[in-house]
């Protein structure tokens, strides 16, 4: 085998030099190009060498990130990194410890009353590019990712590509409010994103924020499975546009190690208003956490203070499990949450029936009768409104309906936005609203 470079490490070493360190003879060996490099910059080649070799495994040649700056950050520079410092990323990453049940048992027919939505996401990179977070330069590889992406969606999705900058604020908004972007790509100028055309949509693709490509598919109610398989479409058709950085050791390599292995996060979210009320919604949350290893979020804000009484339940780790075991970990977690809520509702009617009914009533009336509502208190009543429909106190046939109202006020309102003030949208709301109640009688 032909020996390599000392200073670059890659290119094959024409020229050798022989030195006596510490009464050792050493030889050191360079190419034409390192060679000439270390002379021109007026330094010994044998010098530049030695620093090299102390660094080898220590730092990324390709993007320059050291083992150093990754301990303090947490986050690497390209795909390369974890190659160049194998030995040292190995130790960081450790396989998980949780894995579910090797069987799929049916989900309870409930599920539906309390899964909002569920969605799946993968982290995807390109060889030789690097993370965009260590580069601050608009790169002719990032917009071949841009295009590669877009390719990729011939024959999979309707996908029109948006850049945030040619993005409203409003826009911004509903789509981070949706979870649709994040707000560190809403704040990206090299950020972009691409979006399903077609309703209800479901696919979505942000290119270029922690890592260059973020697909995800979202799904109303309880369906991991469907978002999985959907988003699955798009992550083979992607593999063929562009060089999609992997490892045997790894899997997808990713700018921050913690989603390194499948890339794929899986999460539901969760109707808990009874764990809420109770007060149980913590001990919920760090039983999942214990026995699972889940991440379990507020739709804003943590534990108690959730709003909308939603709650987000995600797996943490992606690195020694494979795609099919995320999904089944989430699957048998989230049945045994909502097992936990129904548990606490069956608790919180025995001391509270009347108060709890009446005000159920009450918001119901008030989504029936309303001529203006303004989107938080509307929010608020479908709380009460959702838990009439699981009591079967209501004349509401499923949750599915109310969860889909939400969605249809935001973009039909989106449509009216401009210069329409709050007070005209508070009223177009409140009647959207009550067509729909009046409709499901
Ligand atoms: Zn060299
Ligand atoms: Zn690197």
């Amino acid at each position: 085998m032909q020996r390599s470079c000392d200073i670059c490490g890659k290119r094959e070493a024409t020229r050798a030099e022989r030195a006596v360190e510490n009464n050792m003879q050493t030889e050191y060996a360079y190419c034409e190009a390192c060679y000439a490099f270390a002379l021109k910059s007026g330094r010994l080649p044998r010098e530049m060498a030695r620093e090299r070799l102390a660094k080898r495994g220590k730092e990324c040649p390709q993007c320059g990130c050291t083992l150093e700056k990754f301990k303090q950050s947490y986050m690497l520079g390209c795909p390369d990194c974890y190659r160049n410092m194998r030995d040292a990323i190995a130790v960081c990453v450790r396989p998980t410890v949780y894995m579910p049940r090797p069987v799929d048992d049916p989900a309870p027919e409930w599920m539906g009353n309390y899964v909002v939505s569920s969605r799946v996401r993968f982290a995807r990179n390109v060889e030789g590019v690097p993370f965009p977070g260590s580069s601050r330069d608009a790169d002719r590889r990032i917009a071949d990712i841009v295009k590669g992406a877009c390719a990729a969606t011939q024959g999979v999705f309707e996908a029109q590509l948006h850049t945030m900058t040619s993005l409203s604020d409003l826009k911004k908004k509903m789509l981070i409010e949706r979870h649709v972007i994040s707000l560190g790509l809403a704040n990206s100028d090299m950020g972009a994103v691409i979006l399903e055309k077609t309703e209800p949509s479901e696919l979505s693709v942000m290119l270029n924020e922690e890592d260059h490509i973020r697909e995800q598919c979202t799904v109303a109610g309880f369906g991991l499975r469907r978002a999985y398989d959907r988003l699955k479409s798009y992550d083979t058709a992607l593999a063929r546009q562009l060089n999609i950085a992997r490892d045997a050791q790894f899997g997808y390599l990713t700018a921050c190690p913690s989603n390194v292995g499948t890339g794929m996060r899986a999460s539901v979210m969760l109707f808990l208003p009874a764990l809420k009320r109770t007060g149980m919604i913590d001990k919920a949350i760090s039983a999942m956490r214990e026995r699972y290893g889940l991440t379990v979020r507020g739709y804003y804000g943590e534990g108690s203070d959730a709003a909308y009484d939603m709650y987000q339940l995600s797996n943490s780790t992606t690195f020694g499990i494979d795609d099919g075991n995320i999904l089944r970990l989430v699957e048998q977690s989230a049945v045994e949450m909502v097992g936990l809520e129904r548990e606490a509702l069956v608790m919180l009617l025995g001391s509270k029936k009347t108060e709890i009914i009446d005000k159920i009533f009450r918001s119901y009336g008030v989504l029936g009768s309303a001529y203006s509502i303004s989107s938080a208190e509307l929010m608020e009543k479908l709380v009460d409104v959702k838990l009439g429909v699981i009591l079967g106190v209501l004349p509401i046939k499923d949750v599915a309906s109310l969860n889909e109202l939400i969605w249809a006020c935001a973009s039909s309102l989106e449509i009216l936005n401009g210069d329409v003030g709050e007070e005209e949208h508070n009223i177009a709301r409140a009647r959207l609203v009550r067509k729909h109640i009046a409709e499901e009688k």
